[in-house]
């Protein structure tokens, strides 16, 4: 899946515990939660990949930027946290490209390589997913600022 939705779903995640490690942990578990559903991917090269890869980091740290800006003080270092942890399984492969080696054991690796439900005509259920979890970020931290 996307980074962008992993870091969606950590903002959802952060904003509705609110509590820093609690999102961060629950973070993680949801990257793999999401890796598991059907979603875009299975790139025909690397160059392919690569041109995702980095349209969607930078969306992702722009998402990040954004949610830590309009996050209410109280509610923001969970966004934060959560958006970390659902991010984090994701550093493997940038690490690989720059150093050569992911920083997780190798058993790690293979088990987030093997969840992966990947198709190249998934996009439309990519988008819909970012959709879907935007809305529910947004919804999320307007109601906190709203309780405040
Ligand atoms: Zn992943």
């Amino acid at each position: 899946m996307l980074v962008t939705n992993h870091v969606l779903s950590g903002a959802v995640i952060g904003a509705a515990t609110r509590r820093p490690v609690s999102a961060f942990a629950l973070g993680v578990v949801s990257h793999f939660v999401l890796d598991a559903v059907p979603h875009w991917g299975k790139w025909r090269a690397h160059d392919q990949f690569m041109r995702v890869a980095v349209v969607d980091g930078l969306t992702g740290l722009a998402v990040m930027g954004a949610m830590a800006a309009i996050a209410p003080g109280d509610t923001r270092v969970a966004v934060l946290a959560g958006m970390a942890g659902a991010a984090l399984p994701d550093i493997g492969k940038p690490s690989v490209e720059f150093f050569g080696r992911s920083p997780f054991p190798r058993r790690v690796d293979e088990f987030h390589r093997r969840i992966q439900q990947e198709a190249p005509h998934r996009f439309p259920q990519e988008a819909a997913t970012g959709v879907v979890l935007l809305a529910a970020t947004i919804t999320l931290l307007r109601a906190r600022v709203r309780r405040r």
